[in-house]
C-alpha cells in the first residue's frame, strides 16, 4: 500500500480536490482550500485505504501507519508552534470522518482531543478564559466518551441537569468555570462507572482511540443503513482527518457555522446559513441550540441578528471565500466555519446536498451564469429526483380552510418540500410498525442519525428544534422526504404518547397530521393532497406554463434531455387517459397496452367470465361478441389520446382464474348475475386452479388453446385502426405476443392474427397492416433470438418475468427473503427494480444480439419496470435498445436518464 497519511495547510499541502477516493470528500476539499491559499486550519488526513486496512487487519492500526501519524504530528506541532500534550502550549486537535461521498452525521467526530488535567490548565491560561478551557474539557469527554468508549450521552446530560438544578442555575452559559470543573470530575467518574476504565489521559492515547473509533464508524448500523439508501459500496472506507482545532467558543467575538452559497430548498441564488455565537461546530449540526440567520436579509423579521451585523468584517470575508470555492468548484457549496477571536477559518467545503426543486434551479442558472455547459448541469440532476416535483402538494384552499378552523397546528421551517399526512409516531421503532399498516409522520424534538430507519419509514419528519442544516433537515433533503423543522412550539412527551403545542394535544399512533414541507406549515388532521404544479400545467391544464417557474425549469430540463439522448422513451398505458398523461411528458409512443386490464372495467366483467364459463367454442364466441365493441371503443380511445406515436398492444396475458371470484360470496353473486347454479361457478374456478400460474396457462398459451380470443383483440385493434383513421387520426398499432418460448408459439399465432386481419380487410375492402413481435420474457426465448427474430419484427423485454423465469423468484413472493439477500449481499439490489445486468441483462445482451443477426435493425425495446430505472436505462442504452417504456409517472425520469445515458459514452 501507498503512502498512508497526507498532511493539509501550512507549509506540506500534500492533497487537492483531484484525490477524493483517497482522501474522501472532507481531506480532499480542505487541502484544495489550503491551496488556493483559504485560511484552514492544518491537519492531516488518513486516507480511505488505511480504513479497509484496518478491517483487513483484525482492526488494528499497524505500526507503518502509526509511524506516519507521528510524522505528520510532529509536522503540524511546528506548523501550530505548539506541542500534543505540552503543558506549555498544547495542540488541541478534532478528529472527523470523511468518505469519499458525505454522509451527513452518519459518522463521529471528536473535538478538543489533547485535553487534559494538565493541559486543561495551559489552556486555561493561554486563553485567560478558565471558563472556556473547562467548558471545553467537559465537551471533549462527553464527545469522546460516547464515541470512543460507548458511555451514553444521555448520562452526562443528566448529570448536567442535575448540576443546574442544584445551583439554581438554567443555561449552560450560566454555569461558572468552578461549576464546569466540578462537572468534570463527576463526568469522569461516570466513565469509570460505566466503562470500567479511568478516562484516559494521555493525549496519545486519545488519539489513537479516535482515529480507531472514526474507522469503527463506517461500520455502524446507521453508516451501513444511510449507505443501503444512497448506494454507497461498503469498500469506499471513511477517512480520518486530524485538524488542530481553532475555537468559536472562546468569547463573544468567537462564533461557527454553516452556509450555503445558495438556498438549499428552493436554489434561489442567495447567500445563506446559520450562526452561534461562542459555541462549537457540533452544537450547529446537532440542533441542539436553534441558530441565528446569517445575513440581514434573512434575519428580517425573525428578530435575531446576524452575522452581518454581529460580525460585519468576518461576514464580508465568509461571503467573498464562499462566492470564490462556488466558482472554483462550480457548484453550490456547503460550507462550514468557525470565527476565532474575529479570524475566519473554513474547516470544510462540499457540494451542498439539495432537494429536486433547488437541484434544477441550480443546474440551470450555473449555466446561465456561464459557469457550466447544458451537458454537465443534466449530468448533475438526479434522474430520480424528478419524482420530487411530480408529487403532490396540498391544495391551497383546503388549508385556507383549515386555517380558518384553528386546525393550523405550528409552523417551523420548511426544510424539505412536499405533502405528508399520516398518524404520528414519536420514536424511530414506532414509525417503523406503524408505518406496516399506514402512513405515520415522524415527530421528534430533534433526530439523530439512529432515527434514519424510522425516518425512511415515515412520509414526512417534523423537529421541534434544529435549523435547516440540523441532521432532520439534511437527511430528509437527501431522501427526498417533506420535512419541517425547528418547529419550537412542539412539546413531545414521549412517556404518555403525547404531543402538545399550546392548548392542543395530539396522541401518538391516534391523531394524524398534515404537514407542508414548502411552506412549514403543520396542521391537525387528513389533508388531501393535490397535484404539483408541473402536473397542473401538464396534466389538467389548471396552471398556464408562463405562471409556474418550477415547470419551466421542468420544461428546460426535458428539452435539453430530448436533445441529448438516443433511446425513445415510450410509456405502459392502458387507458386513454394514462397515455395522454404520459404524452404531456413528453412520452414518443406506448411501449405496452395491457389489454386484461380493460377486461375489468365496468360490467365488462361479466361478459369476460360469460367467456370463461363456456364450455364450447360457440358460447366463447357469443361472449367474446360482446367483448369486441367495448375493446374497440378502447382502442380508439387511445390511438387518438397518441395519434401519430406508435402504440404496442399486448394480447391477453394473464391466466384465466384471475378474472373469477376466489372467495364464495363472489362466486354467489356470479352465479346470480349469469344465471347459472354455484356448482358450475365452483367447477370452473377448481378446473382452473394451478399451482404456479405464473407458469402456467397464460400468455400466448391462451390464444393457442382458444385462439377465438385472440381474433377479438385483434379484430379490435384493427377495426380501431381504421375507424380513427376515417376521422384523420393516424393510429399507429403494433401488436405483441406475450410469453413466447418457441419460435413456433409465434408462427402459430401469426397465422391466427393475419387471418383474422385478412377477413376484416375483405369485409371493409381495406389494407391493414401491422408490425407483429413478442415479448422476450422466457429465457428460452432469449436464447433462440435468432430463430424467433425470423417471425418477429420486433422484441420487447420484458424484464419482470424474464427476471422471475431467469432467477426463479416468484415475482409475487420474492419480497420475503429478497431483502435478507440484499443485506446479506448476496445480492447488490432487488432484481425486481434494478436490472441484474449481470445475469438477467446478459440475457438481454445476448436475445439482442441474436434477433439483430437474423433481422438487422429489429426494433427492440424494454417494457418491464426497469424502464423507468434510471441505472437499469443506462443498461439498455448501452447494449442498444431502440426504447424503454415506464409507467407515465417516470417518463420524465426515464427521459432524463437516457439523456444521462448518452451523455456518459
Ligand atoms: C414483464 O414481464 O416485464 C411485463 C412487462 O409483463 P407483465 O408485467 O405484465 O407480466
Ligand atoms: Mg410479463
Amino acid at each position: 500500500m501507498g503512502k498512508g497519511v497526507y498532511t493539509f495547510g501550512g507549509n506540506r499541502n500534500e492533497g487537492g480536490a483531484a484525490m477524493r477516493n483517497l482522501l474522501g470528500g472532507k481531506g480532499c476539499n480542505l487541502a484544495e482550500m489550503a491551496g488556493l491559499g483559504i485560511p484552514v486550519p492544518p491537519g492531516f488526513t488518513l486516507t480511505t485505504e488505511q480504513c479497509n486496512a484496518y478491517y483487513t487487519n483484525g482492526r488494528q492500526l499497524v505500526n507503518e501507519l502509526k509511524a506516519e501519524v507521528m510524522d505528520a504530528l510532529r509536522w503540524l506541532e511546528g506548523a501550530r508552534g505548539c506541542g500534543f500534550g505540552s503543558t506549555e502550549n498544547p495542540l488541541l486537535l478534532s478528529v472527523r470522518s470523511g468518505a469519499r461521498v458525505s454522509m451527513p452525521g452518519m459518522m463521529d467526530t471528536v473535538l478538543n482531543l489533547g485535553l487534559n488535567d494538565k493541559t486543561v490548565l495551559a489552556l486555561e491560561k493561554a486563553s485567560g478564559n478558565p471558563r472556556f478551557a473547562w467548558d471545553s474539557y467537559r465537551r471533549f469527554i462527553t464527545m469522546y466518551s460516547n464515541v470512543v468508549l460507548g458511555v451514553e450521552h444521555a448520562l452526562f446530560e443528566a448529570e448536567l441537569e442535575r448540576t443546574k438544578e442544584r445551583l439554581g442555575k438554567h443555561l449552560d452559559t450560566d454555569l461558572s468555570a468552578e461549576d464546569w470543573k466540578v462537572l468534570v470530575s463527576a463526568f469522569k467518574d461516570i466513565v469509570f462507572e460505566e466503562s470500567g476504565h479511568p478516562f484516559p489521559l494521555d493525549p496519545m492515547d486519545q488519539l489513537w482511540g479516535a482515529i480507531r473509533a472514526v474507522f469503527e464508524s463506517w461500520n455502524t448500523g446507521r453508516a451501513i443503513t444511510y449507505r443501503r439508501l444512497h448506494r454507497i459500496p461498503d469498500d469506499w472506507g471513511t477517512g480520518v482527518n486530524v485538524q488542530s482545532m481553532v475555537f468559536g467558543n472562546m468569547g463573544e467575538d468567537c462564533g461557527t457555522g454553516v452556509a450555503f452559497t445558495r438556498d438549499p430548498s428552493t436554489g434561489e441564488r442567495l447567500f445563506y446559513g446559520e450562526y452561534l455565537i461562542n459555541a462549537q461546530g457540533e452544537d450547529v449540526v446537532a440542533g441542539i441550540r436553534t441558530p441565528q440567520p446569517i445575513t440581514r436579509s434573512q434575519a428580517e423579521g425573525t428578530g435575531l441578528k446576524s452575522l452581518e451585523e454581529v460580525m460585519p468584517d468576518s461576514f464580508r470575508e465568509l461571503d467573498a471565500t464562499c462566492q470564490r470555492l462556488e466558482t472554483h468548484f462550480k457548484d453550490m457549496q456547503d460550507i462550514e466555519f468557525t470565527i476565532e477571536r474575529g479570524k475566519l477559518y473554513l474547516l470544510q467545503t462540499r457540494n451542498g446536498k439539495r432537494t429536486a426543486m433547488a437541484g434544477i434551479r441550480i443546474a440551470i442558472d450555473l449555466v446561465d451564469e456561464g459557469l457550466i455547459d447544458s451537458k454537465t448541469a443534466l449530468k448533475r440532476i438526479d434522474a430520480d429526483s424528478l419524482s420530487q416535483l411530480l408529487a403532490p402538494v396540498f391544495d391551497p384552499r383546503e388549508k385556507d380552510r383549515l386555517r380558518k378552523e384553528g386546525k393550523l397546528l405550528t409552523k417551523g421551517l420548511n426544510a424539505g418540500p412536499g405533502a405528508a399526512t399520516g398518524l404520528i409516531a414519536l420514536t424511530a421503532a414506532q414509525a417503523e410498525k406503524m408505518a406496516q399498516e399506514g402512513p405515520v409522520v415522524l415527530v421528534r424534538v430533534e433526530t439523530s442519525p439512529e432515527d434514519i430507519s424510522g425516518m425512511i419509514a415515515s412520509q414526512g419528519i417534523l423537529t421541534a428544534r434544529g435549523g435547516m442544516t440540523s441532521h432532520a433537515a439534511v437527511v430528509a433533503r437527501g431522501m427526498g422526504k417533506p420535512c419541517v423543522c425547528g418547529a419550537s412550539a412542539v412539546q413531545i412527551d414521549l412517556a404518555r404518547g403525547i404531543v402538545r403545542v399550546g392548548e392542543k394535544e395530539l396522541k401518538a399512533g391516534q391523531d394524524w397530521i398534515s404537514m407542508d414541507g414548502s411552506t412549514g406549515e403543520v396542521f391537525v388532521g387528513k389533508l388531501s393532497a393535490h397535484p404539483s404544479e408541473v402536473n397542473q400545467v401538464l396534466v389538467d391544464g389548471r396552471l398556464k406554463a408562463e405562471d409556474s417557474e418550477l415547470y419551466q425549469r421542468f420544461a428546460k430540463i426535458m428539452a435539453w434531455s430530448h436533445a441529448a439522448k438516443r433511446l425513445k422513451v415510450r410509456t405502459n398505458a392502458d387507458t386513454p387517459h394514462d397515455a395522454a398523461v404520459a404524452r404531456a411528458f413528453g412520452a414518443e409512443g406506448i411501449g405496452l397496452c395491457r389489454t386484461e386490464h380493460m377486461f375489468f372495467e365496468g360490467d365488462r366483467i361479466i361478459a369476460v367470465r360469460e367467456m370463461i364459463l363456456a364450455t364450447d367454442i360457440e358460447g366463447r364466441r357469443k361472449a367474446l361478441a360482446k367483448l369486441l365493441p367495448m375493446q374497440r371503443e378502447d382502442f380508439e380511445g387511445i390511438f387518438t389520446a397518441m395519434n401519430g406515436l406508435p402504440v404496442n398492444i399486448r394480447l391477453l396475458d394473464p391466466p384465466l382464474h384471475e378474472f373469477l371470484p376466489q372467495d364464495e360470496p363472489g362466486q354467489k353473486e356470479m352465479a346470480e348475475v349469469l344465471g347459472v347454479d354455484l356448482g358450475t361457478v365452483e367447477r370452473r374456478v377448481a378446473q382452473l386452479h394451478e399451482f404456479n400460474p405464473m407458469m402456467g396457462h397464460r400468455g400466448c398459451r391462451l390464444g393457442i388453446t382458444f385462439p377465438e380470443i385472440i381474433r377479438m383483440q385483434v379484430r379490435a385493434i384493427a377495426e380501431a385502426a381504421l375507424n380513427v383513421a376515417a376521422k384523420g387520426i393516424t393510429a399507429v398499432p403494433e401488436i405483441m405476443v406475450p410469453l413466447i418460448g418457441t419460435v413456433r408459439e409465434l408462427a402459430y399465432t401469426k397465422t391466427e392474427m393475419l387471418d383474422e386481419i385478412a377477413q376484416v380487410n375483405k369485409e371493409r375492402g381495406t389494407q391493414f397492416a401491422c408490425p407483429m413481435g413478442t415479448m422476450i420474457e422466457i429465457p428460452r426465448a432469449a436464447i433462440t433470438s435468432d430463430k424467433i427474430a425470423a417471425e418477429a419484427e420486433f422484441f420487447s423485454f420484458g424484464t419482470n418475468d424474464l427476471t422471475q423465469m431467469g432467477f426463479g423468484f416468484s415475482r409475487d413472493d420474492a419480497g420475503s427473503f429478497l431483502p435478507e439477500y440484499v443485506g446479506k449481499k448476496i445480492l447488490e439490489d432487488d432484481p425486481f427494480q434494478s436490472l441484474d445486468q449481470e445475469g438477467i441483462g446478459e440475457l438481454v445482451r445476448i436475445s439482442c444480439e441474436k434477433g439483430r443477426a437474423t433481422r438487422p435493425g429489429i426494433k427492440l425495446g424494454v417494457c418491464g419496470e426497469h424502464g423507468g430505472d434510471p441505472r437499469s436505462v443506462g443498461f439498455f442504452h448501452r447494449v442498444g435498445l431502440d426504447y424503454v417504456s415506464c409507467s407515465p409517472y417516470r417518463v420524465p425520469i426515464a427521459t432524463l436518464a437516457a439523456a444521462q445515458a448518452a451523455l456518459e459514452q
